[in-house]
């Protein structure tokens, strides 16, 4: 009998792998974290090989602490950074250059063109989304126009076009599966979402080769086996986008259903069920996975730096060392009057402005690190927030509670002012690593490790809950702060007001 069920779980700032028993709890795990590479301003890769290996390693280091062998593992699941685009050599398996990250706005100008050209009706009700650098297409079309060669081989079938769950699936078969599931196609721009298939005008209008394209597969499902030494033999039988596999970790399978995870970016969705909707309020509109092969849609808002400001100030600033340093660093400095808007790589939602640039307001002869690192942790709520009543004015339905996931959820700090900001409870799981979960499950359900949704709910454990604490109109003095600090980020690097 197989023990466990294996997670991979390839994030923007590191490689995770998980073994999760029976009773869904974490048997062992191992961490590497992914080099981050910014080649340009507002250039973001990371090396596929990088990508590779260290998930590779960590798979192997997993199964080794539980001193497991691929036989004790049901089947993996696979769980990645989405849009990140990867192109490489159908034959030799190369990368043709370095995987251009989610975050990356090299193509902000292109997709400028792109929505002045009244592309963008037709493109937001085929895909759901909002031409905006942030998914694959354009990163596709840039490595297609920059790699000297790379047009003519693709439209000659040579090279292959890959999410990251792609990029990994195709090595763990030695190159016998290209294919991605739903949750990953929706977020290429590529993907027709209400027909269920790669579409041609999209395709044209982005100037991709379909011969690039993987084949689409469910979530849920024997897609092959692993033929990598480590793993050999395991079924790999789930796939899904990181925001939709924890929507899925959370069980958010019903419409109404909705959670934020705090990563490097942060993301919250809400399930909408089997009927597509286009949001009023922009949001996205993209494929949730489910365990039993129908289409279902979520609504999600995605702020571009969540986590990742405090990677920022870590690295870039060195004000500590690790970031959960800036809870002590940054407890007893309240940061009222001071304001950073991390808007790194321009806006998301709801603002959408990949001309935005962060900011930090407010600055005096008294300000100490301690309140920079208060404003950033602040930062990350008043984004959240921003999101979640935009949500509410598009399904005119208010949250009663916020279900919260992801590394920069361990911060008290953090949940505590989310609470305070909403003025509701945020719950956070009591299993941090809901992400890894999602996928875990959509393959443990698969492979028959798991019975059913009725089995795995039935494994779940309550959450912490954060209270509101601060006044209303304390909290509501500070939106109003955060928004007028976000209309002076707004537009700096170009584009319109
Ligand atoms: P991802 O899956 O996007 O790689 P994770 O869910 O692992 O991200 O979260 C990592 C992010 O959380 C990093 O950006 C890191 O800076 C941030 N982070 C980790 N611990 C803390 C903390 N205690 N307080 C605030 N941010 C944190």
């Amino acid at each position: 009998m197989a023990r466990f069920v294996l997670s991979l779980d390839q994030g923007t700032t590191s490689s995770r792998a998980i073994l999760f028993d029976h009773d869904g709890t974490v048997a062992a795990q191992a961490q590497q974290e992914v080099a981050q590479i910014y080649p340009d301003s507002g250039w973001v890769e990371h090396d596929p090989a990088d990508i590779l290996a260290s998930q590779l390693h960590v798979a192997a280091h997993a199964l080794q602490q539980a001193g497991a062998a691929p036989s004790d593992i049901a089947a993996l699941g696979i769980t990645n950074q989405r849009e990140t685009a990867i192109v490489w050599d159908r034959e030799t398996g190369e990368p043709i250059y370095n995987a251009i990250v989610w975050q990356d706005r090299r193509t902000a100008a292109a997709c400028d063109t792109l929505r002045q050209s009244g592309a963008l009706d037709m493109v937001r009700g085929k895909t759901g989304l909002l031409i905006d650098p942030y998914f694959s297409a354009t990163k596709i079309g840039w490595m297609l126009d920059h790699v000297q060669g790379a047009r003519s081989r693709a439209e000659h079938g040579k090279l292959a076009f890959g999410t990251v769950d792609s990029w990994l699936v195709w090595h763990l078969t030695g190159g016998r599966r290209h294919v991605t599931d739903r949750t990953n196609a929706s977020r290429t721009m590529l993907y027709d979402v209400v027909r269920d298939q790669w579409d041609d005008e999209l395709l044209r209008v982005f100037g991709i080769p379909e011969s690039l394209l993987p084949e689409v597969v469910w979530s849920s499902g024997e897609i092959g086996e692993a033929t990598t030494p480590d793993l050999a033999g395991i079924p790999i039988a789930g796939i899904a986008g990181d925001q939709q596999s924890a929507l899925f970790g959370q069980l958010c399978t019903n419409p109404g259903d909705a959670k934020n995870t705090y990563g490097t970016g942060c993301f919250l969705l809400q399930n909408i069920g089997a009927e597509f909707r286009l949001s009023q309020a922009r949001m996205i509109t993209t494929i949730a996975c489910t365990a039993d092969r129908t289409l279902c849609y979520a609504l999600e808002g995605s702020v571009f730096v969540g986590g990742a400001v405090v990677q920022w100030l870590r690295d870039k600033m060195q004000f500590f060392a690790s970031a959960p340093d800036i809870e002590q660093i940054a407890s007893g400095a309240d940061s009222a009057h001071l304001v950073f808007v991390p808007a790194f790589t321009g806006l998301g939602a709801p603002y959408w402005d990949p001309h935005a640039a962060g900011l930090i307001i407010g600055l005096q002869r008294s300000t100490e690190i301690g309140h920079i690192a208060r404003a950033a942790i602040d930062s990350i709520a008043f984004q959240v927030a921003d999101v979640v009543r935009a949500m509410e004015s598009d399904t005119h339905q208010a949250f009663t509670m916020l279900k919260a996931d992801g590394g920069a959820a361990s911060n008290d700090m953090l949940m505590q002012f989310q609470a305070d900001l909403l003025g509701l409870p945020v719950e956070r799981s009591a299993i941090a690593e809901t992400t890894a979960l999602g996928a875990a499950y959509l393959a443990g359900l698969a492979s028959g490790f798991w019975a059913g949704m009725d089995e795995i709910a039935g494994l779940r454990g309550p959450g912490q809950v954060f209270v509101p604490r601060m006044d209303r109109s304390d909290a509501l003095a500070r939106s109003a702060r955060w928004q007028d600090a976000v209309r002076r980020s707004r537009s700096w690097f170009g584009g319109n007001p």
